[in-house]
């Protein structure tokens, strides 16, 4: 599978310069790779990168709309939080605050949170959170030979972790104005495990798959995500084409492989594995961390996400109100896009629904669903998939 052999893969180095050369070789001769036919109704029918397969505009219209869903994303400029402390007698392990970030970095954020563990005689655990991190530091604990029992407010299905998207994208778990270096060479670390995790997950059972990934943009200069940071050779086959090339509304598109990963899918396939192993779940709402001390575990991990602001007082962590549009399922889209409009635009194309989204409001916990958003997302993805060529067999 691409990815998974990422020995294989060129060194950041080598891809750097590939892609620059691609990148400049693109812009300088616009009509280089050919990648368009004149079809009768004049508009051109262009090949996409990677695939060479047409394009298929997803069917986008707001009668159909099936569903909004709103959720918060636990943010922290500074970055995710994971050390370790004492509370009365009991270790407490936190592992919280992942951002936009959370389903990507959960393996490694998770192996950093245990690795808090070596060295301890314990071997009985509670796990606070259900959400995926703390379900992955729970299969990485059992693996490490743990008994595991995760207490939690709500299971997967009804966390910020199951209205995630999906995408594969490390860099929206802080703000790299604010973060340290220590934090970035961190995020670095959790990244590539996750990576490694992922790759190693991939297929249907988990609901991992690779796909192609599109970013319309104007500017070659845009660092959008995932393009930030230092995580470039996670990203095989980057290519950019230029004006003429593609059929978006945009000067450039760049275009890669990455990793979708499907909330309800994952969730429910890591809780079953948690159960196999012997895990169990407490359904419990705790009011504040002395209630913690209640618990016959001497070791405890903090996974409760936004959760930590009120039982930890950590006021650094603020929600970013999120608003998702779903669509029935459009398999024949066999693509992602990202970026391309206002407000970070994104298409996915999973399984269970066709996924729009494009919503970021820090500091803003409100819940309900805001519909003037749905309309400027539909319209924005209509304008951006407008020039397609080619219609449906
Ligand atoms: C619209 C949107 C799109 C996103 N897209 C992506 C994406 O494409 N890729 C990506 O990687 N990430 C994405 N994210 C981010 C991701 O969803 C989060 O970072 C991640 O889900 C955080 O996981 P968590 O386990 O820390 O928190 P949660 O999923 O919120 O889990 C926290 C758990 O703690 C429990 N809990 C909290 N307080 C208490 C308490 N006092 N007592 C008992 N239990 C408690 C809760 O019940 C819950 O089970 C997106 C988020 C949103 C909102």
């Amino acid at each position: 599978m691409i990815g998974s052999g990422r020995e294989k893969m060129p060194n950041n180095k080598q891809r750097s310069r590939r892609n620059l050369l691609k990148a400049i070789g693109s812009a300088a001769a616009v009509t280089s790779l050919g990648a368009c036919v004149p079809t009768q109704s004049g508009i051109p029918d262009f090949q996409r990168p990677y695939s060479r397969k047409p394009w298929v505009a997803p069917r986008i219209s707001h009668e159909n709309v099936i569903r909004e869903v709103v959720g918060h994303r636990p943010f922290r400029p500074a970055g995710f939080v994971v050390r370790s402390e004492k509370l009365g007698d009991k270790v407490i392990v936190h592992n919280y605050g992942h951002g936009s970030s959370g389903l990507t970095l959960s393996w490694g954020s998770s192996a950093l949170a245990v690795r808090e563990t070596l060295g301890m005689e314990h071997r009985d655990v509670a796990i606070i959170g259900g959400g995926v991190i703390g379900l992955t530091s729970a299969r990485l604990l059992q693996d490490a030979g743990w008994n595991v029992t995760i207490y939690t407010r709500d299971m997967a299905r009804h966390t910020v972790s199951n209205v995630a998207a999906g995408e594969f994208g490390p860099g929206g778990a802080h703000d790299p104005r604010v973060s340290t270096d220590a934090f970035k060479s961190r995020l670095d670390f959790a990244a590539r495990v996750s990576h490694h995790a992922f790759t190693n997950l991939g297929g249907a059972d988990y609901g991992v798959k690779w796909v192609e990934m599109h970013w319309p943009t104007d500017s070659l200069e845009d660092k959008l995500r995932p393009f930030d940071g230092s995580f470039e050779n996670l990203y095989p086959y980057t290519t950019v084409m230029g004006p003429g090339e593609h059929p978006f509304p945009t000067r450039y598109l760049r275009s890669t492989l990455t990793m979708l990963i499907e909330p309800a899918i994952f969730l429910r396939r890591v809780t079953e594995d948690f159960h196999h192993a012997g895990g169990r779940i407490v359904i419990r709402d705790f009011g504040n961390k002395e209630e913690l001390l209640s618990l016959p575990e001497p070791v405890i991990f903090n996974c409760t996400g936004l959760g930590s602001r009120t039982l930890f007082g950590d006021k650094e962590l603020v929600p970013v109100k999120g608003q998702l549009v779903f669509l029935p399922p459009d398999p024949e889209v066999d693509y992602m896009t990202i970026g391309g409009g206002e407000g970070d635009l994104y298409m996915f194309s999973r399984s269970d629904v066709l996924l729009l989204g494009g919503f970021y409001k820090l500091n803003d916990a409100t819940t309900h669903v805001e519909p003037e958003e749905t309309v400027r997302i539909i319209g924005e993805h209509q304008r951006l998939f407008s020039n397609f060529g080619r219609t449906r067999a």
